[in-house]
């Protein structure tokens, strides 16, 4: 089992749950060196092999001479690992139950317990803020930067009309909360429906979040992925 072959089973299991699709990319940072991260090269998340994996340094610059095409959203994963000590792991996606909570003022509720850390609070990515005109993907640094400092020390932040960042101390924890956050997504705008405008709905309260997060490490679910994906990858061939 190793940190690289771990990376590649988060890819095939991000896809496996449409949290990514042709797009969308998972970051794992180095064991050996706390300054740098493993990302594929810019590749659909379902072909990626131990092979397509590049090293980058947290400016996201590629090591070791690599000259293959990097993911031009690199920047996203660089820069929080910059700022952020504890993250070990990145997932951008383009979930699509987020989407609608990123261009309204209807706020993400934790309301299911396997995403319970919705409760931490998810902040939005505005990048008109930072920059006008742009295609809303995180080309530079300096919109990589500005998506840090809209995270802070949060596990998520949304990405207004494009999609979302999770992070974790680990790849199981970024991986477990990018698939529970769409599905409580999901969850939230059939509740908001049947409660309809003026039904009530019973989101955790403080306490229940404190006690909930720390112990969801998703450790279960992960080993039952991961071992799915890797089979089903051997079997391809
Ligand atoms: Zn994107």
């Amino acid at each position: 089992m190793s940190l690289i072959e771990d990376l590649v089973a988060a890819y095939r299991i991000l896809a496996e749950h449409e949290v990514i699709d042709g797009y969308g990319h998972v970051s794992v940072r180095s064991d050996g060196n706390p300054n740098s991260y493993f990302l594929a090269r810019s590749l659909a998340p379902e072909l990626v092999t131990e092979k397509d994996i590049i090293e980058f340094d947290l400016d996201s610059n590629p090591l070791n001479g690599d000259t293959r095409q990097p993911y031009l959203e690199r920047f996203i994963h660089g820069e929080i690992y910059k700022v952020r000590p504890d993250v070990r792991a990145v997932v951008h996606n383009h979930s699509p139950s987020v989407i609608p909570f990123g261009v309204t003022t209807v706020p993400l509720k934790p309301i299911f317990h396997m995403a319970a850390f919705v409760g931490l609070g998810i902040p939005n990515f505005e990048i008109r803020k930072v920059e006008k005109g742009t295609d809303l993907l995180v080309r530079t640094p300096k919109l990589g930067k500005a998506l840090a400092r809209t995270l802070a020390a949060k596990p998520a932040a949304l990405m207004r009309g494009h999609g979302s960042v999770v992070v974790g101390e680990d790849l199981q924890r970024a991986v477990g909360r990018s698939i529970y956050l769409e599905m409580s997504a999901r969850l939230q705008m059939q509740a908001m429906t049947i409660a309809g405008p003026r039904g009530k709905i019973a989101a955790f309260d403080a306490a229940e979040v404190k006690a909930s997060v720390p112990r969801q490490d998703y450790a279960r679910a992960w080993n039952l992925w991961r071992t799915k994906a890797l089979e089903r990858m051997r079997r391809e061939g």
